[in-house]
């Protein structure tokens, strides 16, 4: 029997959850709570008003409403306990426990689970007295220094210090000041790590993982990475710099050791584990572990995935990853390209109307909403990350073209937007000319 399911957010990650879970021939409808403009009814995806911080409200809802399975996309919740909450009252429920989500939620508990398990990352030390954690900072015998609130900051908790004077007034900012609020009460202060960042992401069901193909994020708002951090600009996948090699290598000595090791204390890890890496000389190490899909990343993998999404989170919720692994279309690249209002990250205007939607659809184009509304009839922007376009095509290079055709085609006043997105990659292959992601 088809069933019904629920997705928990509002981005462009759960607009592309949504809109992969209603491919499923066993999936009857999909509610999105809150969604957005792009979830608003569209076949058999709509809108739900139902809470999603009230867990108890949200399980009856679930029973009443016949739905049978919940899909969360961010880690808030997830870091809540919505997972444990709803499967105790009886509610399946896509992703790890509060405990498990801790990877995430507590950089202080990630970095010492790392240490704990041998996985590769920087060197650090974690501090809940600033004084203690200032005294580090001058004595380190490393020369450049990451300050990070250990708890949830929407992914703004990260400080990249140039010196130690630099990296005190951070840990000051954070512990004193409360720039991160109760998130900064313990920081974690660790080596810088130079090289090229990947996101590896797989599903784990708590015994076996499966890997995703490798993607890579673009987190400064100006091409040529300049300019602000932000939520992410655009992403891209596979990534044709990282070898088959490798990936076998972190898949084995990051993935498995972290499903292994969670399992191992008591904590097993199902749902989806993202470890992002810095490749550094001497090796990959791990910069973060996430505890769901990445937005924008989820933009460009959840079209590459061949197998029914639906099937692939019941085989991970069921324990039968091993044996059904998910399969992704081969010789198929992915671009999205996030257009953001004018002033993101800093302040911007809501409201905007947007304009070309259905154009760009036309050009074989998926758009996922993210920030945005309906208002008589028309869609407006109602956040900073407006809307992202992605493209799949043969080769890297068409599709970045073909997405770069797409943002052109929509529009909104002040929009902002990336034209570079996957340059590294497209580096890598000029250089290596004739080469491609399996070789
Ligand atoms: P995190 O939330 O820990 O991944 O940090 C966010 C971003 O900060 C990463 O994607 C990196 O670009 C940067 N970052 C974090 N830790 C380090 C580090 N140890 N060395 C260099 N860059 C880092």
């Amino acid at each position: 029997m088809a069933e019904r399911v629920l997705v928990v957010g509002g981005g462009g990650r759960e607009h592309a959850l949504a809109w992969k879970l209603a491919q499923s021939p066993q999936v009857k409808q999909v509610l999105v709570a809150p969604g957005n403009a792009g979830t608003a009814g569209c076949g058999k995806i709509s809108n739900s008003e139902v809470s999603v911080s009230n867990h108890t409200i949200l399980a009856q809802f679930c029973k009443d409403h016949h739905v049978g399975l919940v899909v969360v996309g961010p880690e808030v919740p997830l870091a809540a306990g919505i997972v444990d909450d709803l499967t105790a009252a009886g509610v399946p429920c896509f992703g790890p426990s509060a405990k498990a989500a801790q990877l995430e939620a507590s950089k202080s508990f990630s970095k010492a689970f790392m240490e704990r398990h041998g996985i590769p990352t920087a060197r650090y030390g974690s501090f809940t007295d600033p004084q203690k954690a200032c005294d580090y900072i001058r004595t380190a015998d490393f020369p450049a220094l990451v300050v990070k609130a250990s708890g949830l900051a929407a992914g703004k908790g990260v400080i990249v210090a140039r010196d130690q004077d630099e990296a005190c007034q951070a840990v000051m900012d954070i512990m004193k000041d409360g720039a991160f609020g109760s998130a900064g009460e313990t920081v974690v202060v660790e080596e810088l790590l130079e090289g090229e960042e990947v996101s590896y992401l797989c599903f784990s069901d708590g015994h076996s993982v499966s890997q995703m193909p490798p993607a890579q994020d673009h987190k400064r708002l100006q091409d040529g990475d300049l300019g602000p951090n932000t939520g992410g600009m655009g992403a891209y996948c596979p990534t044709p710099q990282v070898s088959q090699e490798l990936l076998q290598q972190i898949t084995e000595t990051v993935l498995q050791k972290t499903v292994d090791g969670m399992r191992e204390e008591g904590t097993p890890y199902v749902g989806v584990l993202y470890a992002g890496l810095m490749l550094t000389e001497q090796g990959p190490k791990v910069l973060e572990f996430n505890c769901r899909f990445g937005d924008p990343e989820c933009q460009v993998l959840l079209p590459l995935l061949q197998s029914d999404l639906y099937e692939v989170i019941m085989n991970t919720m069921n324990g039968k990853l091993a044996s059904n692994a998910p399969v992704w279309h081969q010789d198929s690249s992915a671009v999205t390209v996030v257009m953001a209002s004018g002033g993101y990250p800093g302040s911007y205007k809501k409201g905007v109307e947007i304009t070309g939607l259905s154009l760009v659809q036309d050009m074989g184009l998926q758009i996922f909403h993210a920030g945005t509304a309906l208002k008589e009839g028309g869609v407006v922007s109602s956040g900073g990350r407006v809307l992202t376009v992605t493209a799949v095509r043969s080769s890297l290079e068409l599709a970045l073209q073909a997405a770069n055709q797409g943002v052109v085609a929509v529009g909104f006043p002040g929009a902002v937007y990336r034209r570079d997105i996957g340059h590294r990659a497209i580096a890598h292959l000029k250089r290596h000319r004739g080469l491609t992601y399996k070789d």
